[in-house]
């Protein structure tokens, strides 16, 4: 058990260190129900009214939704300066260290949303913020 979830001063709640992770260390699976294209898409029309989504993308044709069956790694917040990457490897997602990690920071990844679907405004206060959480 590497993390704990409270507030977060970037957003809502957050994923928080509660010791130190080193990098390449699989912090926990994305877990959540696993649906089609066709039912993201519905889930996502609902979410839209919301502001929330739990949705992973897997690949093509399914995703992971974290709103049922979630674990905290739903939690995770997006930053442009990550310091986490989800790693898809035979049908799972992990969570993976991408650098040292100290006690008490907050777990970041990036979303990078479609380019081509609903942009969604960033502030996540990095230097090299794109401004949207989408792909450029
Ligand atoms: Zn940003």
């Amino acid at each position: 058990m590497y993390t704990t979830v409270r507030d977060s001063p970037i957003h809502g709640r957050g994923v928080f260190a509660i010791q130190a992770i080193p990098r390449g260390t699989r912090i926990f699976e994305y877990t959540g129900e696993l649906i089609t294209r066709e039912e993201e898409i519905q889930r996502e029309l609902e979410n839209d009214k919301t502001g929330v989504t739990y949705i992973y993308q897997l690949n093509d044709h399914e995703s992971i939704d974290g709103a049922y069956g979630g674990n905290d790694s739903r939690f995770v917040n997006h930053s442009c300066d990550p310091n986490v990457e989800g790693v898809i490897e035979d049908g799972h997602i992990y969570y993976v260290a991408l650098r040292d990690i100290k006690r008490d920071e907050e777990l970041f990844i990036d979303y990078a949303f479609d380019k081509d679907s609903k942009r969604e405004p960033c502030h996540c206060g990095s230097t090299n913020c794109r401004g949207v959480m989408n792909e450029m």
